[in-house]
């Protein structure tokens, strides 16, 4: 008999003794989350907007003594009752808000088993689950037989885009890297910031990015990205990556995918389309114009997070040629690939070891609402844009800026600063809502992605912009 230390050989647990702290914190929290939904419309008390009043009022310093479950679970009431709530119709801040209760039961569900996403060894039926939104995403895009790979967000989406298109254009690269000054890329000025983010990292240069102009309703003007590769091809460049993008961060604009898509293509460069916002726009019957050509695209990014109510984070990589994700990103490991082909081990085609489950909560939102509920549900995101904008044009203290080309509705209270009555409101606890700039002018930017809201919210949300607005006035 080998040594035995007591305390190890005691009689066991049975399996539902070795659940029950578990079952018992989960039966508690099932009463926190009841009691946070019917509180997360409410103001957020205006000390817990100041980060120095907050700390002080809360006790988070960790030390050397633990605490029983119980107290833990009190704490973390306290904490989430001092965060703003996503889903509040306070909250139009972000390209997110509002929730698809399934989808948010199973991500908290989909951390049960707590399996990593890289092999069917490993993660079994979820591994399933992931490559049948894999197959009827792509297909919804016009992209059938596209490879796929969820990421952390669309940032690492567009920048996996750019890797595989650098190695598609320079096989070499990935193992020697690439000649400074040779390969440059090309999106809209109001394109996302990860392009030239990812342009450095990727050892392409934030140089290589050449910003196109954009036309007055914030599209990319195809007239002048013709210009920009014609001159950099004489110069004797080349063309990589021109990213377009479907549904800009602050205006919700859409580039023109059919043309530039021609245009790129008879460069010989990759077309990718930043699709983090809008891609989701394909699944309605009222967007889909919007996103014509989108079938023509190399890759897409395209974040379930946005529009889809799916909590954070869930981005799809499409890469609309099988293959390409391996050849960038395979790595030999033994010790974790041994069974299965490698269709069934996303790890060979991941910039990630260990991934978490970003596939469950939106194949369950996808199974409750089916394509006729994304229908329906980005159809009523547009119009409550529409109402939106219709409220503001007919308010003689607010001027709507432009007519929204989407969802994102920019505005200005008249006569007082964008950014002043957005930081009043944040200052206040009213209101999250951010600003950006619209075509040289500070806007107040209104984002009618929460379904939930009706116009109700929409009048409600206007009266707390007036009010703080004429307090500054
Ligand atoms: C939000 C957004 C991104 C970044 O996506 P994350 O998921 O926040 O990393 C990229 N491009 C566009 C156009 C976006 O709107």
């Amino acid at each position: 008999m080998p040594p035995s230390d007591a305390r190890l050989e005691n009689p066991p647990r049975s399996d539902a003794e070795r659940g029950a702290d578990l079952v018992d914190l989960l039966e508690r929290a099932a009463r926190i989350a009841r009691d946070f939904v019917a509180r997360e419309h409410r103001p957020v008390d205006p000390a817990d907007r100041d980060p120095d009043r907050l700390r002080a009022r809360l006790d988070l310093e960790l030390g050397a003594a633990g605490r029983d479950g119980a107290r833990v679970l009190a704490e973390l009431e306290t904490l989430l009752a001092a965060t703003p709530s996503s889903s509040s119709w306070r909250f139009v801040n972000q390209l997110f808000g509002g929730r698809e209760p399934i989808a948010t039961v199973a991500e908290m569900l989909a951390v049960l088993p707590n399996v990593s996403m890289y092999t069917f060894k490993a993660a079994g039926a979820q591994i399933l689950v992931e490559l049948e939104l894999v197959r009827h995403m792509a297909a919804k895009l016009g992209l059938d037989g596209a490879e796929g790979a969820f990421l952390p967000g669309g940032s690492l989406a567009n920048l996996v885009a750019l890797l595989v298109a650098r190695d598609t254009a320079e096989p070499q690269a990935r193992d020697h890297g690439v000649t400074p000054g040779r390969f440059t890329l090309y999106t809209s000025e109001e394109g996302h910031y990860s392009l030239p983010k990812n342009a450095g990292i990727l050892g392409l240069g934030r140089d290589a990015v050449r910003g196109i102009p954009v036309d007055g309703a914030g599209r990319m003007r195809v007239a002048a990205l013709a210009v920009a590769l014609d001159r950099d091809r004489a110069a004797g460049r080349t063309p990589l990556v021109v990213n377009a993008t479907a549904g800009t961060t602050v205006r919700g604009a859409f580039d023109p995918l059919r043309p530039i898509a021609e245009l790129a293509h008879a460069a010989g460069a990759w077309l990718h389309v930043d699709g983090a916002f809008g891609a989701t726009l394909a699944l309605s019957s009222a967007g889909r114009a919007l996103v014509d050509g989108i079938e023509l695209a190399d890759s897409v990014s395209w974040d379930p997070h946005k529009m889809m109510g799916v909590p954070l984070q869930s981005s799809l990589l499409l890469v609309a040629r099988p293959g390409v994700l391996a050849a960038s990103l395979d790595e030999r490991a033994d010790y974790l690939f041994q069974l299965h082909g490698d269709e069934l081990n996303p790890g060979h085609r991941s910039l990630q070891c260990g991934r978490r489950n970003d596939a469950l909560k939106l194949w369950a939102a996808w199974r409750r609402l089916g394509d006729d509920g994304w229908e329906a549900r980005v159809g009523r995101q547009l119009e409550l844009a529409r109402l939106a904008a219709a409220k503001i044009d007919a308010d003689p203290e607010l001027e709507l800026l432009e007519p929204p080309p989407s969802i994102n509705v920019c505005f200005v209270a008249r006569g007082v600063a964008s950014d002043a009555v957005c930081d009043r409101l944040d200052h206040d606890g009213r209101l999250e809502i951010g600003w950006g700039d619209v075509a040289g002018r500070r806007a107040i930017r209104l984002v009618c992605v929460n379904p939930e809201l009706d116009g109700r919210d929409l009048d409600a949300i206007l009266d707390e912009v007036k009010r703080a607005a004429r307090g500054l006035r």
